[in-house]
């Protein structure tokens, strides 16, 4: 696939402060972060999300579901609980039940939605966000300094993994969330200062 320069440099992710992120006043240190490396911020807005919305941000299809099943399975057994406790030890079913913890997780406080842009703005988002899982999360992302939350806890309470923001995995993810949670006239255009002036002339 041949990537075209004009798209990576405006490339663009989504980015979303989730309810405990909110509720515990993180706006604006993520928000300062995002600026701070030099990306653009194109598009914001605080919301309180419904059930629907929620089911579909997130992939439905079973490879999606599978994969966060077999995740949290393997997250079971490293912390010593027996995944039986699900009622089922099928990737799928387990999957699709963590699917339901994040409607429950998801629309339990509002939400402030974001759309970043600027080069390899999926990955580097990506970045500050850190692992999903705090405990594995670098000191300097913004779930490594600011989430303590375990998948050991979070399973146990039959809940999801409480890590501050969520943030696009790949640019396709990136597109269909933000064709979803935002209108083509809601995302901005505007040049930050270093775009005109950092210039080698040659
Ligand atoms: P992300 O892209 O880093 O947010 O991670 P995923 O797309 O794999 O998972 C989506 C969300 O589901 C995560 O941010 C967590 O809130 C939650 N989650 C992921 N894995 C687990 C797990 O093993 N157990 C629990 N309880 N929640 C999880
Ligand atoms: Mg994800």
């Amino acid at each position: 696939m041949v990537v075209k320069m004009e798209n990576l440099e405006k490339e663009r992710t989504f980015l979303m402060m989730k309810p405990d992120g909110v509720v515990r006043g993180l706006t604006g240190e993520v928000i300062k972060r995002v600026e701070r490396c030099g990306l653009k911020l194109v598009a914001l807005k605080m919301f309180q999300a419904t059930r629907d919305q929620i089911d579909e941000h997130y992939p439905k299809d079973e490879g999606w579901m599978k994969r966060i099943g077999e995740k949290t399975k393997v997250n079971y057994e490293k912390y010593g609980l027996d995944v039986a406790t699900l009622g089922t030890t099928d990737n799928l079913k387990i999957g699709q039940m963590v699917r339901g913890w994040l409607l429950d997780y998801l629309t339990s406080a509002p939400m402030i939605k974001m759309v970043i842009e600027g080069p390899h703005a999926v990955d580097l988002v990506r970045k500050m966000a850190g692992n999903t899982i705090p405990a594995q999360a670098e000191m300097g992302t913004i779930r490594g300094d600011f989430s303590v939350d375990s998948a050991a806890f979070a399973n146990r309470d039959k809940r999801a993994i409480f890590n501050v923001v969520h943030a696009s995995e790949t640019p396709e993810e990136a597109e269909h969330e933000i064709d979803f949670w935002f209108g083509i006239d809601e995302i901005n255009e505007y040049e930050r200062v270093e775009e005109s002036t950092y210039k080698i002339k040659r």
